[in-house]
């Protein structure tokens, strides 16, 4: 018999959080992995194999982790994205709507220079806020962005028709309707 995992199979979902009605779909088990880990890597940069990239931009947090594995993978350098004061040096910020109010996010205004070929990875992509948000600092920054990579998408919640709507490549992994 085939005992093939998929991306997936490595995913646990923890009802109830963070609070209740929520079914959050849980990537440390896949992180936990060696082979979640790998498989989750090489199938994000699946459609990226000949293709011109000159940084890996993550999303905090679990896009850290990520998109740290997939420039280590390039030979390219990596550069957060981070929820507002985190960051140590001068800023560019991006206020976005959350489902209760509003948060920022901030880049480094000197992460990435005019004309630089960018990827965005993070671990899932639900409304599309966080990504817009982060798609907005990168534009900001004349950053060329290549494409968005997440390990799962929520359909349901419409953040690939946003991104596809602004003539973003999107890659995903795996979907939970
Ligand atoms: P969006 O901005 O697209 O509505 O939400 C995506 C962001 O929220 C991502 O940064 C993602 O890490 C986080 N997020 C929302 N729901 C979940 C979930 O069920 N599981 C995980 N791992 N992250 C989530």
């Amino acid at each position: 018999e085939c005992t093939m995992k998929t991306v997936k199979d490595y995913i646990r979902t923890i009802p109830d959080f963070p609070h209740e009605g929520i079914m959050f779909r849980d990537v440390t088990t896949l992180f936990a992995d060696p082979r979640g880990l790998r498989l989750a890597i090489d199938q994000l940069l699946h459609p990226y194999a000949g293709v011109q990239v000159d940084k890996i931009v993550g999303l905090e947090a679990r896009g850290f982790i990520l998109g740290g594995a997939i420039a280590h993978q390039l030979g390219k350098g990596f550069v957060p994205i981070r929820k507002q004061g985190k960051l140590p040096g001068k800023t560019l910020s991006q206020a976005y709507t959350l489902e209760y109010g509003e948060a920022v996010m901030e880049i480094h205004e000197d992460a990435i220079e005019a004309g630089e070929k960018v990827l965005v990875v993070d671990d899932l992509l639900a409304t599309g806020g966080t990504a817009v948000a982060g798609l907005k600092l990168l534009e900001r920054l004349g950053a060329d962005v290549i494409g968005c990579a997440f390990v799962i998408d929520l359909p349901d919640l419409g953040g690939r028709r946003v991104l596809e709507g602004l003539d973003m490549p999107v890659h995903c992994l795996c979907s939970y309707e």
